[in-house]
């Protein structure tokens, strides 16, 4: 830890801590980047956001930032040669800049891992590899192979693009009476989907739940508990902390993100969605390499924030303490509901986030609440 670097102050030598007063460069610019910009402020750290929209929430809370497009090679060779370690906070990012990236800096999680994160496919053939359990699944390769695919897996099943679908959409609920040519351009949306797309079997669950987990280059894991997540039209409504299962079922979720984490060769943060099924089975739905909407009750209700901790993953700290400090709710703020910050404010003990978006579309998110439960 000696040297000058890039902020003006340490420069780090691989592959030891990154020290306070480096620059953590993140792709990305929206409130998870915003909340991972403000966490390593608090440690010391500079942030550089790179991004394609201007006053993005992350651009809000840091001076340096790269404005430009994720394939405009000139602006990502200057953005490598101005941080000391590079990060993203969504998974969409393009893989081809992140190629560009790993070659000239330092990428934590490292490419392969968002490479896997990026498609359903392959995050469930993953798991598969890794004896992991999922729904069962099939590629589909165009629409001519629909009704095999469905037939084989039998209704109802749900169709969804492999890439770049989030909050529900590019996905097609498949009944007993829904017409599959229908369902495919439903899914298509208009456009041309990337193929393969992917079917999977309906899942009877009773909960829908999430763990984050932190893993450092020296493969340390720290888990936070796991959380229970309630959806309104396919977008995250509430995160109830902890989730309200019985403690083996909790355990499990853990052993498998810890797995996952492991098998993936993870440095930083990887949210794990799963599906608790009226059987009592744990299915791994989906993968995100980085904080999580489920993990923002983290910020006020826990020993280290996921943010805090993505922070010290990338940066190769020591990871801290995931133990909540006591039971927890985590409200969204979608649209227009984020008007009700005075009266929010208002309550003793609600801990509100804003992100700084000024436009309140429908279903878009602008800021969340936590509320602190305490046990009598
Ligand atoms: P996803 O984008 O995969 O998280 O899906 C959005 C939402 O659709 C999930 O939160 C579930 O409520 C529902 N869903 C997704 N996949 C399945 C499935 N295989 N079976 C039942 N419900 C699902």
């Amino acid at each position: 830890m000696s040297g000058i670097g890039k902020g003006g102050a340490q420069r780090p030598i691989a592959p030891g801590p990154i020290a306070p007063g480096a620059v953590i460069g993140i792709l990305g610019g929206g409130q998870l980047g915003r909340m991972t910009a403000l966490a390593a402020a608090r440690l010391g750290y500079r942030t550089h956001i790179f991004c394609p929209e201007a006053d993005s929430p992350a651009c809000q809370v840091t001076p340096l930032a790269t404005i430009a497009a994720y394939d405009d090679e000139a602006a990502l060779a200057a953005f490598a040669a101005a941080v000391d370690v590079v990060t993203f906070e969504f998974e969409n990012i393009p893989f081809a800049t992140v190629a560009i990236l790993r070659d000239k800096v330092r990428l934590r999680p490292d490419a392969e891992v968002l490479r896997i994160c990026q498609n359903r496919l392959r995050e469930k053939d993953f798991c598969g590899r890794i004896g992991v359990p999922t729904t069962r699944y099939a590629e589909v390769a165009g629409p001519e192979a629909l009704d095999r695919v469905v037939r084989d897996l039998g209704r109802p099943c749900i169709l969804k693009t492999a890439e770049l679908g989030y909050d529900g959409k590019g996905q097609v609920l498949i009944e007993p009476d829904t017409d599959l040519a229908a369902a495919w351009n439903a899914m298509a949306g208009g456009g041309a989907p990337i193929l393969p797309a992917i079917v999977e079997a309906f899942v009877d669950f009773r909960m829908e739940a999430s763990v984050i987990i932190a893993r450092d280059a020296d493969g340390h894991c720290r888990s936070y508990p796991l959380v229970e997540n309630q959806h309104k039209n396919h977008i995250l409504d509430q995160t109830i902390v902890p989730a309200r299962v019985d403690p083996p079922i909790a355990e499990r979720a853990e052993v498998i993100a810890r797995h996952m984490a492991e098998e993936i060769g993870l440095v930083g943060l990887l949210a794990i969605e799963v599906f608790v099924t009226t059987d009592d089975e744990v299915l791994v739905n989906e993968m995100a390499p980085r904080p999580h909407n489920s993990g923002h009750w983290t910020l006020d209700a826990c020993a280290t924030s996921q943010f805090e901790q993505h922070v010290r993953a990338v940066a190769g700290l020591p990871l801290g303490s995931c133990e909540p400090l006591g039971d927890a709710v985590m409200q969204n703020l979608l649209g227009d509901d984020a008007e009700r910050w005075l009266e929010i404010l208002s309550a003793p003990g609600a801990k509100l986030h804003l992100y700084g978006k000024s436009e309140a579309r429908p279903g878009r998110k602008m800021g969340h609440v936590t509320r602190l439960i305490r046990k009598s």
